[in-house]
């Protein structure tokens, strides 16, 4: 993975994003306050508009401008939480210059445990981080049965999916649809729908 594979990601990222506008808007509508398609929007375009001046700099050094980049500009929870997932991955990729697959492993899986502290969060508690968990640890897992780049690929964006649907019979414990206690049950995760979109949007380009 090198920073011409984390350009070509955000590209897709986006592009996957936008073409879910009615599912993340819809989902946020109903247990949350209706803005989280427009700050995840914001961060795919702020990250796009930053790219061309990441061309030639380490992987770390890219997702560090990244993640300082939207900690500035995106706003809501969302924001804070994504910015610390880039800047973690930043800080464990640090000094890799083409990072291996089990490298960018572990640098997913240090990201994910970055937005766990930040949102003082775990699985169970209908956030993005029930797509973001499972996915973490099947990466790690099939890296060391030594799973090929299509299977792995296939496999999380399973686990991604499942996450994200797991959420729609949970109760809330952290962000605003807790206020709503059981009346939240029914509806899926916001966080969690475009967490899956983006790891499908990786995942396809990865093995296209
Ligand atoms: P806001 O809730 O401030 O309007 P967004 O709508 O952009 O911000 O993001 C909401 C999403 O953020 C939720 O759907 C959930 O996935 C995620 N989220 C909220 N609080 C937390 C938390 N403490 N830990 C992890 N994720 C969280
Ligand atoms: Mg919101
Ligand atoms: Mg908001």
């Amino acid at each position: 993975m090198n920073t011409q594979d984390i350009l070509q990601s955000i590209a897709a990222v986006q592009v996957s994003i936008l073409r879910h506008e009615p599912d993340i808007e819809a989902l946020d509508r109903a247990i949350g306050d209706g803005d989280h398609f427009i700050n995840v929007r914001r961060g795919c375009e702020v990250m796009a508009e930053l790219s061309p001046s990441l061309q030639g700099l380490t992987p770390a050094d890219a997702l560090n401008r990244i993640g300082m980049k939207l900690l500035s500009t995106i706003g809501g929870a969302s924001g804070p939480l994504i910015s610390s997932f880039f800047l973690s991955m930043a800080a464990t990729l640090k000094g890799a210059a083409e990072p291996d697959r089990r490298q960018f492993a572990a640098a997913f899986v240090a990201g994910v445990d970055a937005i766990k502290s930040r949102g003082k969060a775990d699985l169970g508690e209908k956030t993005m981080l029930d797509t973001l968990i499972p996915v973490a640890r099947l990466l790690v897992r099939l890296n060391e049965e030594g799973a090929s780049l299509a299977d792995l690929c296939v496999a999380a964006k399973q686990e991604a999916t499942q996450g994200m649907l797991a959420t729609r019979d949970m109760v809330a414990t952290k962000g605003r649809a807790h206020f709503l206690g059981e009346r939240a049950i029914g509806h899926i995760d916001p966080g969690s729908k475009s967490c899956e979109v983006a790891i499908h949007a990786v995942c396809d380009l990865m093995t296209h």
